[in-house]
């Protein structure tokens, strides 16, 4: 990470990015293509899903080495615990720590396909609180290393579907700051006061960690729609309308969207954005030029 070998202040807003493990040969080639200019932009991090929407595991093990061998970003991993077993759960947080990574953002994840918050299964799985004290726990019993490692949690500025009030979601946000956790990531949302109200109720709560901002250039409205139900609210009508009218497909119009969403957060006391990528580089590099968040502008890959 460039400012922390330079020592200076950060100057500008940071970002972060997400990817995920690609399902084919071609969609595995492009995305090393895509995590080379991901990486050249010099982000504070690289993320990789863990067994969401129903990906591979071993996968994202195999993307995560791939970005810390042959990339200059810092790759954070992330790790479930549904449907595992304690023993099964300690055993991938080594996996990972062997592989050199010993960044986490540590999730309960989501039902297996297929299965439903009530099955035993699910519901019976290790919280993330449980997942955040066993990577504390990995890293003590293992030889010190050079990189530090920080564990990430998730946070929900429209609610996660299990909890009952916006009180429940900043209680059991501030129990993963007292099990340990560095920061938190948000699911992702479309206006920026669904972030802002949540983290200045969660600050008078007495959370304390940064809440990074995760935040998703959608490209076409068939997108939008879909992660509408992850955001907890629609999109916004106009939004979805002038995409509609462009044929359905307009990448531009999620990328003027993200700007003026990230503006907001970042005036409004963001510490960073974290964008999340659909394994593309275009968009979000776009985002971050808009922002002048790029210096040097990252050279062609
Ligand atoms: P938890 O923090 O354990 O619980 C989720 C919520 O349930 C809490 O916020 C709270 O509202 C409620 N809750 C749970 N237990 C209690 C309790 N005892 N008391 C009160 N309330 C309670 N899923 C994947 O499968 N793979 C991924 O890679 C992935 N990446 C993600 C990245 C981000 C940034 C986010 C926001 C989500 C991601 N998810 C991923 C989705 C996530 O796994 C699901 O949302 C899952 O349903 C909850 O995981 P969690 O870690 O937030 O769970």
């Amino acid at each position: 990470n460039a400012l922390l070998l330079t020592g200076s202040a950060p100057t500008r807003a940071r970002f972060s990015f997400e990817v995920f493990p690609a399902r084919t040969g071609a969609a595995a080639l492009a995305l090393g293509h895509a995590a080379q200019h991901l990486s050249a932009a010099g982000p504070d991090f690289i993320s990789v899903t863990y067994g969401a929407n129903g990906s591979n595991r071993d996968a994202s093990l195999d993307l995560v080495q791939y970005l810390r061998d042959h990339t200059d970003a810092l790759p954070l991993a992330h790790l479930t615990t549904v449907g595992e077993t304690r023993d099964a759960v300690r055993a991938a947080i080594h996996g990972i720590m062997d592989a050199g990574v010993h960044d986490f953002l540590a999730l309960r994840g989501d039902p297996p396909r297929g299965l439903s918050e009530d099955d035993a299964v699910v519901a019976e799985s290790l919280s993330s609180l449980e997942l955040v004290r066993l990577i504390t726990e990995a890293r003590a019993e293992r030889p010190p290393f050079t990189s530090v490692g920080r564990t990430a949690v998730a946070a929900y500025p429209n609610g996660h579907p299990l909890s009952r009030s916006r009180a429940e979601d900043i209680d059991w946000l501030i129990a993963k700051q007292e099990a340990g956790a560095h920061f938190a990531v948000t699911q992702l949302f479309f206006r920026a006061e669904e972030y802002l109200s949540f983290v200045a109720d969660a600050r008078a709560a007495g959370l304390t960690i940064p809440v990074v901002p995760g935040l998703m250039p959608a490209s076409t409205s068939a997108q939008l729609r879909k992660v509408a139900s992850l955001a907890g609210r629609p999109a916004p009508a106009e939004l979805v309308r002038e995409m509609d009218e462009s044929g359905g497909f307009a990448p531009e119009l999620g990328v003027e969207h993200v700007v003026g969403l990230a503006r907001e957060l970042l005036d409004g006391g963001a510490p960073s954005i974290h964008l999340y990528t659909f394994n593309r580089h275009e968009q979000v590099l776009s985002v971050l030029r808009e922002l002048q968040l790029l210096t040097p502008d990252p050279v062609a890959v």
